[in-house]
């Protein structure tokens, strides 16, 4: 048998289609959704996203502010960037590019946190992580959210299936456990201190690879018929990815897997302008209002 193959490019093209729907009926409203990327010096692959997040905006008609400061930037200078984005009332969305520099990378906890969390689109503050892990609306981070509406759109049931997570990282595997709880999964979150991982694989009707280890998951360690998602984005020759998959034999055992590159990636952008846009939902409704409302 072989796999049904999960290509992200349909299903990013739906969901940007779902927002872009969203970003009409708000302008009907008199808002329009607006997103801030702030990149700190001049890492050529973070360039490439931002580029590629601004392109997004674009064709969906949501405004975008690319601000590019220099490599020797201060916390305390890029804190006030933040500040004034966080009152900016064009600006309903703020992302702050990582890899940081080094001489701010030890602070970048205390830097996404000073992002309003009602503005936090990649979803990392700990009041959005509170409401993830508490079942109430959240903005959540990208990748994990575009591999639950990847599951929703194409059919594949969540409801009482097992799901194994591998990886436990703060911006995949975490939110992913909860995200795959909301959904009545029974999930197993698996990390480099689990035993007999093997065994715990082969239990997942779902599968998920968040390792950044190359073809780490073997055909031998997927159930016949499973899902299997890969996060991994492991650049293995100057020109060539490879996911967290073997992809060639896994595809020969799993129900549905999704390719790298051509997978999961591809959806991270459009959950993106996804959560800008329910940002944007969220503080129109707070200034109708005039308190927190989601
Ligand atoms: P991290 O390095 O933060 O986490 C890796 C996780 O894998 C850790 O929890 C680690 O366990 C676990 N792990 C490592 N080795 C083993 C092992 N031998 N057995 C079991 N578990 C193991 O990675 P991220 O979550 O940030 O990223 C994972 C991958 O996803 C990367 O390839 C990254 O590039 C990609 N990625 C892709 C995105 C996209 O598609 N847009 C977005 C984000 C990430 P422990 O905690 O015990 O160390």
């Amino acid at each position: 048998m072989t796999a049904k193959i999960l290509e992200g490019k349909a299903f990013a093209a739906q969901i940007k289609a779902e927002a872009g729907k969203q970003v009409e009926a708000l302008k009907t409203q008199g808002v329009l959704p607006g997103l801030a990327v702030v990149i700190v010096g001049e890492n050529p692959a973070s360039k490439v996203y931002v580029r590629n997040k601004h392109k997004a905006c674009e064709t969906l008609g949501i405004y975008s502010e690319v601000i590019e400061m220099p490599a020797d930037t201060t916390k305390e200078v890029l804190m006030a960037k933040i500040d004034a984005l966080n009152v900016n009332k064009r600006i309903h969305g703020i992302l702050v590019q990582l890899p940081l520099p080094q001489q701010i990378a030890a602070y970048e906890s205390e830097i996404l946190d000073r992002i309003d969390p009602r503005k936090d689109v990649d979803g990392f503050h700990p009041v959005n992580v509170g409401r993830l892990v508490t079942g109430q609306p959240a903005l959540v981070p990208c990748t994990p959210a575009g591999c639950i509406r990847m599951l929703e759109l194409a059919g594949i049931p969540m409801d009482g299936a097992h799901a194994v997570i591998i990886g436990r990282s703060n911006i995949v595997g975490k939110p992913m456990l909860h995200l795959l709880l909301k959904k009545n999964a029974t999930v197993t979150l698996c990390h480099s201190h689990t035993k007999n991982l093997q065994e715990i694989t082969r239990q997942a009707d779902i599968l998920v690879a968040a390792i950044g280890k190359p073809y780490f998951v073997t055909a031998d360690m997927v159930k016949p018929g499973a899902t299997v998602i890969d996060v991994g984005i492991n650049r293995i020759a100057p020109k060539k990815l490879a996911g967290d998959v073997d992809f060639e034999n896994v595809k020969e055992v799993a129900g549905a897997i999704t390719p790298v590159p051509g997978g999961v990636g591809l959806l991270t952008i459009a959950m993106l302008m996804q959560n800008t846009v329910a940002a944007a939902k969220m503080q129109l409704k707070q200034e109708e209002y005039g308190k927190y409302e989601s």
